[in-house]
């Protein structure tokens, strides 16, 4: 164990985390074997109001485990803030890091909540994947990409469990690494202005795979990108029959990077609009990637509101059942050659025009609508002379 000078207590939320100095003052993630990363609350405050909508929608209090623990800034969140919740299993192999859990779960008076193991993480997934042993909730947050961990993650959690899944290898979902995608997901990536979305639905289609061989299918929930990571959380629905459902929502997302055409479906070479060569990214989840019902539920949760996890979970609601492949409007604005509007003035133009239109989640200048891409260019170009 690190010298006591050396750990401090970090409130989150309403529970106190104790982390090593050195990794809540210094931005970049240290060497040091015991992390914890305080840029990424933002994640977490979203994550407990996932949680907790969650755990309302079923009859009954859940298990949670967490597979990667590290400090237990969000095991020990869920334990101390997620109501309905029976017990969160920590798990890290680091005993360092979960020693400090231990010390924090006193801290907050959540000790008889918490069991606290050091195994390895495939081990510890595969104690929980027998029957009365899965867990409700799984959490897969590690450095990198959380693929060697997601069949295990599937296996050990229960029929109708919930999944969430952090990835930090976002330089090979967002389209830098193409190939290394292809075999770590199953599908291309593509460097694309909606490079972050193909990333998460490269996430979901690795995932919604695995459920397939496993005679199941996944159900998105939430989605949420940053330029560090991409964390998706969905549901496993058991069955042969949802099996087949997710076969459906498998596909390829083409873009022209001449033009800015892009188009769902299956993989094609050339651009319907200009006859240039298109990228193809997938397969891939082309399905839907929010549950309206559970976000409606998390932005219900007034009681432990965060204004900024409340701003995420709206702009995700909003863009429930709009297609694929949202547009980032100075993108649009310099290929036509005029001056950018503003976000606000051509989704209202949008909207005028009779399309739905609503800011995406996915980034700040972003726009998702039914609109075609002539008609966003048509709004684009009548604000932007
Ligand atoms: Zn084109």
């Amino acid at each position: 164990m690190a010298a006591l000078s050396e750990i401090v207590e970090v409130k989150e939320g309403e529970t106190i985390i104790l982390a090593p100095k050195t990794s809540v003052f210094n931005k970049i993630p240290p060497k040091s074997p015991v992390f914890y990363n305080p840029a990424a609350k933002l994640n977490r405050d979203a994550s407990l109001r996932i949680y907790n909508a969650y755990a309302s929608s079923t009859c009954s209090e859940i298990t949670f485990g967490d597979a990667l623990a590290g400090v237990g800034a969000r095991g020990l969140r869920v334990a101390k803030e997620c109501r309905g919740v029976a017990q969160v299993y920590l798990n890290d192999l680091n005993p360092k890091a979960i020693e400090l859990a231990r010390c924090a779960a006193e801290l907050n008076g959540v000790s008889e909540k918490c069991v606290f193991t050091t195994e390895d993480t495939l081990l510890f997934l595969a104690e929980h994947s027998t029957p009365g042993k899965r867990f409700d909730v799984v959490d897969i947050d590690p450095f990198g990409s959380p693929t060697p961990f997601l069949a295990a993650a599937l296996r050990a959690v229960k029929r109708g469990g919930l999944v969430s899944l952090t990835a930090t290898d976002t330089a090979v979902l967002c389209g830098v690494y193409p190939k290394v995608a292809l075999r770590r997901y199953g599908g291309l990536s593509m460097r694309c202005e909606y490079g972050n979305e193909v990333g998460a639905r490269l996430l979901f289609g690795a995932a919604a795979r695995l459920a397939m061989s496993l005679n199941a299918g996944i159900v998105p929930v939430f989605t949420q990108a940053s330029r560090h990571y991409i964390r998706v959380y969905f549901t496993l629905e058991k069955g042969v029959l949802k099996a087949e459902e997710n076969l459906t929502n498998i596909g390829y997302l083409n873009h022209c990077g001449k033009c800015g055409y892009r188009e769902v479906g299956a993989q094609s070479n050339i651009c319907p609009k200009c006859k240039a060569k298109v990228m193809n990214a997938g397969p891939l989840w082309i399905g839907e990637i929010n549950s309206k019902s559970i976000l409606e539920a998390a932005l219900n949760l007034r009681a432990e509101s965060s204004k900024p996890a409340d701003k995420f979970l709206s702009l995700a609601l909003g863009e429930c059942g709009l297609p694929p492949a949202y547009y980032v409007v100075d993108r649009v604005a310099d290929r036509l050659n005029v001056l950018t509007p503003s976000i606000e003035d051509v989704i209202a133009r949008l909207r005028v025009m009779g399309f739905r239109a609503v800011r995406t989640i996915f980034n700040p200048k972003g726009i998702r609508t039914d609109a075609s891409k002539e008609d966003v260019e048509e709004a684009i170009l009548s604000l932007g002379k």
